[in-house]
């Protein structure tokens, strides 16, 4: 049976060690609750709950999946009881203000407790990872009254929220929805439309479900410009601030799908639905902007929390299997075969889970660090943190889950045959790891983003910020002898980014095209050199608690073992993107459309 441990020793280790989070809380403003002892204890609190309470119901909600009748959806056995202890354990609020209920904890501290849950059971945690989405909405734009009447309830827990964007016709390009908001009489809206691909959009684990719709007003301009923001609860909200009738939203069907059977994926349909706006009009798809970062961000930990699953139990499986000998010779001889772990590309599987699982988890709270400063730093301190934010999500969030979906398929593989059977679990991590790639942008979206709006529109400089502070970096450590196999790579391949930029840019100016030619090697390579970033700074942190003297020589050891693996085996990819996106757009272009099949002999 598959199984999941928190892993509080690599958490510590990155948060604590490596990006030094107690002196950060000790400066953030208002985290004077966040105390080495406090961390701590939240962390062991939401590390039980993920193993004993989230991590077996991984396998029911994957097995039973959510039930569709008569509108009405029913959550896997155990879900809903789960949701009511995780509303008991206040966990919901923990990091949101305290005006509307909230703890006030940093949202790093918030990253942690989700890293748990993500891992033990990604379906269930995204319905609480949904109503995020909804208050960060409300926390921002909303007026007075819609946070006191919405953003409490859902900040206790007590309902949950969706995000409601994508129609059977639009996906990727908003501008076409066609969902409509009429003005009514009191100053509220009648919503009409259909949604599709709603996580979360009905279920049973709340009473109330408050949606986040995109719609147009009827003098609405074409286009992005004219989409506007709405609240519609699933059942209207009286006076008194409590559930009343029934609104006019209701779930249609939900989806067979591939993977996260746990968590409904439902058809919404609006009609004449109450709705009251949020923000200004017209401005829909800018709040949504302001948020984008931290929903991205979510998105992205999926792929470590795949990674991180497939590596915790394919280790266990590669120490316990045992299949021929090691080419060497036996390495256990009183046994009939060795464990295959001795044998190297089982190593390389393994290897290749633990450097995109931990270098992951580095660039995770990393970012998540910067979360907390774009909130509560200085003007100065919040206009960097927000730059490197724009530039690193759409990274964070194409390369984790490309790497995280690597990381499962090598998880099954380690597996054998046994990984493609339901009962390892193995190819379940896989189908559910695999729609993260999809949903919140795909692969394809977040490259052209990267490139063309944050690298290229702003000439450079968003790129310059994140490319200095690598650069400073190599030059405080290229002294020390023991680690200058990783500076000097880090430092060839971080001047090397800005190069291939400017190359990529002169291309574009003579045809745009380029630009999406070039724009997913590019992404790869950049989450190739921000990975190369993160292990050499944890190989400095583990070289230095060697020098000082450690009882975990182990821990250190295979830190910098993985990062000589990550640097050695996985970095050279960078060589095969930047020649394929150098290679221009002829060759993706040239071919007649009509050219691409021949069916007929
Ligand atoms: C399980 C699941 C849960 C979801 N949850 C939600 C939710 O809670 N709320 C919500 O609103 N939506 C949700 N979605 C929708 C999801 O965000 C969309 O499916 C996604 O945005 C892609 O849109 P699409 O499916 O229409 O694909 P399309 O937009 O049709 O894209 C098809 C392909 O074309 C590519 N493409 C499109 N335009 C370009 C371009 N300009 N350049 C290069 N390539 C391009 C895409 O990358 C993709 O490969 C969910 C989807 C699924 C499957």
């Amino acid at each position: 049976m598959p199984e999941y441990k928190a892993p509080l020793r690599d958490i510590k280790f990155v948060t604590e060690e490596v990006l030094d989070f107690h002196g950060h809380y000790a400066n953030l403003l208002g985290a004077e609750e966040a105390t080495p002892d406090m961390v701590a204890a939240i962390l062991e609190e939401g590390a039980k709950f993920a193993e004993r309470v989230l991590s077996p119901l991984n396998r029911v909600g994957d097995q039973q999946g959510c039930q569709f009748k008569d509108g009405v959806v029913t959550t896997p056995d155990g879900f809903k009881e789960a949701y009511q202890q995780y509303v008991e354990g206040g966990w919901p609020s923990l990091s949101h203000p305290e005006e509307v209920g909230g703890q006030g904890l940093p949202d790093s501290l918030g990253m942690m407790v989700t890293e748990m849950i993500a891992t033990s059971n990604w379906s269930w945690g995204m319905y609480p990872g949904l109503s995020h989405g909804a208050m960060n909405t409300i926390e921002l734009h909303g007026t007075d009254e819609q946070k006191q009447t919405y953003l409490t309830k859902l900040v206790s827990g007590e309902w949950t929220g969706t995000m409601c964007l994508t129609e059977p016709h639009c996906g990727t390009d908003l501008g076409m929805l066609k969902t409509k908001a009429e003005p009514q009489a009191d100053g509220s809206y009648a919503i009409t439309g259909t949604k599709i691909f709603i996580s979360a959009g009905e279920h049973d684990m709340a009473d109330n479900i408050v949606h986040i719709v995109l719609a147009r007003l009827p003098d609405a301009p074409a286009g992005t410009k004219g989409i506007s923001l709405f609240i519609v609860p699933k059942h209207n909200v009286d006076d008194a601030g409590e559930m009343a009738d029934r609104n006019h939203v209701s779930c249609g069907s939900i989806e067979h799908k591939m993977g996260i059977h746990g968590n409904a994926t439902c058809v919404m349909n609006f009609d004449g639905a109450k709705g009251f706006l949020i923000g200004e009009p017209n401005r829909g798809l800018n709040c949504m902007f302001t948020f984008m970062n931290t929903a991205r961000l979510g998105t992205a930990l999926q792929g470590l929390a795949h990674a991180e699953w497939a590596l915790q139990n394919s280790v266990a499986y590669a120490k316990d299997r045992l299949q021929m000998r090691a080419l060497s010779g036996p390495k256990a001889p009183e046994k009939a075969a060795d464990p295959i772990i001795v044998h190297p590309d089982v190593r390389r599987m393994l290897l290749t889970q633990k450097a995109f699982a931990e270098g992951g988890r580095a660039l995770i709270h990393y970012c998540s660090k910067l979360v907390d400063i774009t909130k509560k730093g200085s003007k100065e301190e919040k206009e960097e943190a927000d730059e490197l934010m724009s530039l690193l999500t759409p990274i964070a969030k194409a390369f984790l889950t490309e790497t995280g979906f690597e990381s499962a398929n090598h998880g099954l593989q380690v597996f054998g045959g046994h990984g493609f059977i339901a009962e390892w679990g193995m190819e379940q991590n896989v189908r559910d790891c695999r729609i993260a790639m999809l949903y919140e942008g795909t692969t394809g979206i977040q490259a052209l983003d990267l490139l063309g709006r944050k690298v290229l529109m702003t000439q450079g400089a968003t790129l310059r910020r994140f490319t200095k502070i690598i650069h400073k970096f190599c030059k405080e450590h290229k002294g020390d002898k023991r680690l200058k196999s990783y500076i000097t790579a880090l430092d060839k391949l971080n001047g090397e980014w800005g190069d291939v930029t400017m190359k990529i840019g002169m291309k574009a100016m003579r045809n745009k095209d380029e630009v999406g030619a070039a724009s997913v090697d590019y992404l790869m390579f950049s989450g190739y050199v921000v990975l190369a970033y993160f292990w050499a700074r944890m190989a400095v942190t583990a070289q230095t608690k060697l020098d000082e003297g450690t009882d975990e020589v182990g821990f250190y050891t295979a830190k910098l073992q993985t990062a000589t693996f990550y640097y050695e085996r996985l970095l050279p990819r960078t060589r095969a993107h930047v020649e394929a996106m150098l290679s221009g757009a002829d060759n993706l272009l040239a071919m007649d459309e009509d050219n691409f099949l021949f069916l007929n002999a």
